[in-house]
């Protein structure tokens, strides 16, 4: 076997490898639709290479010289595809496959020129070139710029100026054979799939990082949200809160938390049902997110009980999401939930001193939500204060939830 041949078959199994590795990815998460389609594109690098071992022994070889091109225009194709889903642009079908098909086409018709012809080199070469230079405008325009993405957007470029550089090397190496079955015994089949070799390793390491780095960033999203209300759960708000609280200070600014407890909902639970509970959690939350200052750190604690910290917000400002907060969800219809059914949450605000531990600032939210418990619930307290202090009450504060009066407070720690 030729010098070239080795390559060729080292390029296979390597093909083989990264084709078993990104199905491995796909099959064992489903929800991945990036990893198939480099799956794809691999197993049509497989397709392309055994395409170059068929040429030798061909009498007349065109039919095969058409398919090795269109097989290894399919692989860069599905991962243009591949890299367009990873980083969020719709793919435009029509115009991809109309010019992958007239790309295979165009260098059909360019076979007649013979070889080897610099206009023959560049139809065959340009619509690699091409695609890739797509992928790493993609990858640049997405605006993600970490260095695995940077990477991967730098190899592509780099790909896209080694198949236009290939009629170059062609001159410098003596060309790609008389025939096409002369190719793999040339200096240039040896150069071209050597340093093919070294692209095609690199982009699919990059590209298998990529989707594990994303899955440790799923897994990781996963574990710290809450299922039901898509909030933080205690992990997640445990993980961005000091770091909320610490970034607040250095700018000079306050930080607030508020911790709220719908009332009486057990007994919600008991009239309509756990599901209509459970749209009452969700309806919170969306509340929670409607009011919220963008930066806010928002959590569902456990149970019906929820947390909200407020970075660059003092106590007044506190208190006024907390009471916006208590107004939107006491006039909110909820599914399942009969028409005129009043919804009730009590909210403790405190505003963080400085050295202060969040477990110590948890704390003191806790009693001023107790507080607004023991007054009557359906109200914010502030902490230090008595529950009928400072800001007028809301309007609705004095409301009592339907179908129940207000019981005597309890210190609440649900969840
Ligand atoms: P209070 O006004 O004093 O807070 O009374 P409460 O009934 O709200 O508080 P309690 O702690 O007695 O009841 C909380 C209830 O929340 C009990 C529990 O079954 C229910 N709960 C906890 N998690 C969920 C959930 O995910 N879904 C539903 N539907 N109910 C839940
Ligand atoms: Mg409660
Ligand atoms: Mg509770």
């Amino acid at each position: 076997m030729s010098s070239a041949g080795v390559i060729l078959a080292i390029n296979l199994s390597v093909a083989a490898l990264f084709t078993a590795a990104f199905a491995i990815v796909a099959v064992s998460n489903t929800s991945d639709r990036v990893a198939r389609w480099f799956a794809l594109a691999y197993g049509f690098g497989i397709a392309y290479l055994l395409f170059e071992f068929a040429l030798p022994s061909q009498a007349d070889p065109r039919l095969v010289y058409d398919c090795g091109f269109a097989a290894f225009l399919g692989a860069v194709a599905a991962v243009t595809v591949g890299i367009a889903r990873r980083y969020g642009r719709e793919v435009p079908w029509g115009l991809l496959l109309g010019a992958c098909a007239a790309f295979v086409l165009l260098n059909h018709l360019a076979y007649e020129l013979g070889r080897p012809s610099l206009l023959r080199m560049l139809t065959y070469q340009a619509p690699y070139a091409l695609l890739q230079a797509v992928g790493a405008a993609i990858i640049l325009r997405s605006g993600r710029r970490q260095a695995m993405d940077v990477a991967l957007a730098s190899l592509f470029a780099l790909s896209a100026v080694h198949f236009l550089a290939k009629p170059l090397l062609a001159v410098v190496t003596g060309g790609p054979g008389v025939a096409p079955q002369a190719y793999i015994d040339t200096d240039y089949a040896l150069y071209s799939q050597s340093f093919g070799a070294v692209l095609q390793v690199g982009s699919g390491l990059l590209m298998l990082m990529l989707l594990v780095r994303d899955m440790l960033v799923e897994i990781t999203m996963r574990s710290e949200t809450d299922a039901l209300s898509g909030l933080y759960n205690r992990r997640g708000f445990d993980a961005r809160a000091e770091a909320a609280i610490q970034g607040s200070r250095k700018g000079g600014m306050p930080a607030a938390l508020v911790a709220a407890d719908l009332d009486n909902f057990k007994r919600i639970n008991d009239s309509f049902g756990h599901d209509a509970g459970d749209r009452v959690i969700e309806a919170f939350a969306s509340v929670l997110r409607a009011v919220g200052p963008e930066r806010a750190v928002l959590s569902r604690w456990g149970g019906e009980e929820f947390v909200a910290l407020l970075p660059g917000t003092n106590l007044a400002g506190a208190r006024l999401f907390a009471e916006s907060v208590r107004g939107a969800f006491a006039t909110l219809p909820v599914e399942g939930m009969p028409d005129g059914t009043r919804l009730t949450a009590s909210f403790g605000v405190v505003q963080h001193r400085p050295d202060e531990q969040l477990s110590d600032l948890r704390r003191r939210a806790d009693a001023a939500l107790y507080d607004a418990k023991q007054a009557g619930r359906n109200r914010v307290c502030v902490s230090g204060q008595s529950a009928g202090d400072g800001m007028p009450e809301h309007p609705l504060a004095t409301a009592t939830p339907a179908g129940s009066a207000p019981r005597p407070g309890r210190r609440d720690r649900a969840g």
